[in-house]
Order: C-alpha cells, then sequence, then structure tokens
C-alpha cells in the first residue's frame, strides 16, 4: 500500500497543471520576468478575491508581516502581541524589525490567541496586535478589533494559512489594518515556490509598503528609506493567477474532507478533535486533532508514539508545531520559561496534524481513521 502524505502537491498538478504551464510559458516568452502586467493583474484579482482596495505582491509571507511592520515604522522600543503558537516567522518579523514579542497564551479551543488576555498584555509601547488565524481557522476578528480600537493598535492579520477563510461573511486580511498572506506550496493558495502578499485599504499605506518593497523606493533610483528587494515574481503571479480561480473549490473540498473526519473520529476516545471558531469559516489549511495521553505518561512521547505508529501504517501525520515560541532557543533573552504559557505548552505536547487536502479521497481518510484507532486503543 501506498503511503498517504500530508498533502499532495502532484494530484493538483495533474488536474491543472496544463493550465499552469501554459501561464508559466506565456510570462518566460514574454521576456517580462520582475514586475510586469501579470504580477499587478494579480495583485488586483487577489485584492479583489480578499476585499480591499489594495494588495502588495511580495517575496514571502514572512517579508509580508515584515513590511507590514515597517509601514507603521514599527521597531526598537515597541512592542507587537502575538501568540507562542505559531510558525516562528510571526514572532521573527517582529524581531528584525527591532521590537519585541510580546506572547498571549491561547484558547483551549481554537488555538488561536486568547482574547480574554489580551487587553491586559497591552502597555504604552504596545502599537500592533498580530493575530494568527491557526491551520485556516479565523480568530473572533470582531472580539480583536473592539479590544484593538479601544487601545488604539495597529491589527496585523497573520493569514498565511487561512487564504479564504471568512469571520462574520468577510474575508480574513480585510477586517485589520494589514492582511498578511503567503503564497509557499503547502499554503491552501500556493505558488510553484516562495511568494506572498500584504492586503491594505488605504492609499497611502499601500504606496508606502511599495516603497519599502522596493529597496525604499518610489521613483527607480530615488531612495528615502532602507527597504528590501521583496517582489513577486512574474512566473509566481501566473501560477497564482491559475491558481486563484480554484481557490473556492479547494476550499470547499477541504471543509467536506473535515467534516468527514468529524464524522469518523466523533466518538473515538483519547482524541479532542478541531472545534472551529462559533462566527468563521475555516479553509482547514490543517486538520489538526489532539492525543490525550493516559494518566502517568508522557503526554509528548504518546503523541510521538502515536505518529511513530501511523507512519508504520503509512499514514504520514505532521507535528505543527512541537516547540512554542518562547520556549525556543533563539528567544531564550526574553525569560520566558515553561510554565510562561500553560495552554500553549499542553496543546504543543499532545497536537498531530493529520493527510489533509483537497483531493484525498474517502477511502484514504478511512485508512487514516483506522490507522488511528489502532495506534491510540
Ligand atoms: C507559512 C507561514 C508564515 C510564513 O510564510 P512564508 O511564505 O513561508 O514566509 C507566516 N506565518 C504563518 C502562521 C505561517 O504558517
Amino acid at each position: 500500500m501506498t503511503n498517504i502524505p500530508p498533502l499532495d502537491l502532484k494530484r493538483q498538478y495533474q488536474a491543472i497543471g496544463a493550465d499552469v504551464s501554459a501561464a508559466v510559458l506565456e510570462v518566460l516568452a514574454s521576456g517580462a520576468y520582475i514586475g510586469g502586467s501579470v504580477v499587478q493583474s494579480f495583485e488586483q484579482q487577489f485584492a479583489n478575491y480578499v476585499g480591499t482596495t489594495d494588495c502588495i505582491g511580495c517575496n514571502s509571507g514572512t517579508d509580508a508581516l515584515y513590511l507590514a511592520l515597517r509601514a507603521m515604522k514599527i521597531g526598537a522600543g515597541d512592542e507587537v502581541i502575538t501568540t507562542p503558537f505559531t510558525f516562528i516567522a510571526t514572532a521573527e518579523t517582529i524581531s528584525e524589525v527591532g521590537a519585541t514579542p510580546v506572547f498571549v497564551d491561547i484558547d483551549p479551543t481554537t488555538y488561536n490567541l486568547d482574547l480574554q488576555q489580551l487587553a491586559a498584555a497591552i502597555t504604552p509601547r504596545t502599537k500592533a496586535v498580530m493575530p494568527v488565524h491557526l491551520f485556516g481557522n479565523p480568530l473572533d476578528m470582531t472580539e480583536l478589533m473592539s479590544i484593538a480600537t479601544q487601545h488604539n493598535i495597529i491589527v496585523i492579520e497573520d493569514c498565511a494559512q487561512a487564504t479564504g477563510a471568512k469571520w462574520n461573511g468577510k474575508q480574513v486580511g480585510s477586517i485589520g489594518h494589514f492582511g498578511c498572506f503567503s503564497f509557499f506550496p503547502t499554503k491552501n493558495l500556493g505558488a510553484c515556490g516562495d511568494g506572498g502578499a500584504v492586503t491594505v485599504n488605504d492609499a497611502a499605506l499601500a504606496a508606502d509598503l511599495r516603497m519599502y518593497r522596493e529597496h525604499g523606493s518610489r521613483q527607480r533610483y530615488y531612495h528615502e528609506a532602507i527597504g528590501v528587494n521583496s517582489r513577486l515574481d512574474a512566473i509566481q503571479a501566473a501560477v497564482l493567477q491559475v491558481k486563484l480561480q480554484h481557490l473556492d473549490t479547494w476550499n470547499q473540498q477541504r471543509s467536506v474532507v473535515a467534516a468527514r473526519y468529524q464524522k469518523l473520529l466523533a466518538n473515538v476516545p483519547n482524541i479532542i478533535t478541531p472545534q472551529p471558531t462559533p462566527g468563521g469559516e475555516s479553509v482547514w489549511n490543517q486538520y489538526t486533532i489532539r492525543v490525550v495521553a493516559p494518566e502517568g505518561v508522557d503526554a509528548a512521547s504518546h503523541r510521538d508514539a502515536v505518529r511513530a505508529k501511523l507512519m508504520e501504517a503509512g499514514v504520514i501525520s505532521m507535528i505543527y508545531y512541537p516547540l512554542p515560541l518562547h520556549l525556543q532557543a533563539v528567544y531564550q533573552h526574553l525569560n520566558l520559561p515553561n510554565g510562561s504559557y500553560p495552554v500553549t505548552e499542553i496543546v504543543s505536547n499532545q497536537v498531530l496534524s493529520l493527510p489533509m487536502f483537497p483531493e484525498i479521497t474517502p477511502e484514504e481518510q478511512q485508512r487514516v481513521v483506522y490507522a488511528l484507532k489502532d495506534a491510540i486503543l
């Protein structure tokens, strides 16, 4: 029996590869590889999709976060609040601009920032909050915006895992001041390489983001700030233009896959299945369960053993994320020892992401579930 991968981009390519290849060949023949009409038209299409006035393409989701921070002139002496249960890029960009990441623990059911603890973490130095719509599941943006408005802080949404997700009927990335997207191949809208974008509803901010993206320059060879070179390649824009047309269908298929898992796993003991935020529409970048260890057994070792047994059965699962950010070597200087964020610490020792992609078949899902039951019982 063949392995069931966490995701299978080859199946996607089999379905739409001819269109993707044609679009790439057109760019190759055009001779315009940096900027140009393909990048511009993708930016406009993506802004339309998200529901913002502007979209600024860039080199990665990481750069999208970085550019948003730069556009707000956030730097040394400033604090930015975020979650410790996310990919390193979220906090890394805060550090990169010279600001300090301030972590707030996660909600035990959604694994997103715990909004009940947010206000208490805001200080006179807090300039922004960077929520993550983790695993594709949107955060309660109504509550977040109300806290942010009350304290006059900027909201930079990390939408890397949530392209197409909605809160209260509105696309994520259109509600905060900035929406930051990643087009890394494993994201819901993935390029064939790196890529990212920032969405905003403010022409002046859009112009500033473009300035920082292009070496701090508004007019070529005239530089007003230290910027970066972070452009979206024309080839990637062409790929994304083709794929954007399929995004809603793929996200719909992901939600069918998630519903099937929910049903198959409903009565399985010793696991906790995902619970999407009420009022949100998740796009299921991951289907992440928690494996609960028997009394007296170390949580992470138990989870790792379950993962190993799944592997033996040909089911490849993933751990997002095994070590919370406050416990990473790079953040030792923040002095946030084990115990600082108890919910994050418990959850990170239990999480296991099952194979999730639009093309996974019901038979494969059945195999995943049989293997999981075998592994945990
Ligand atoms: C993938 C990801 C990023 C970074 O995106 P890249 O395009 O890989 O730079 C940032 N935040 C989160 C939550 C992510 O999952």
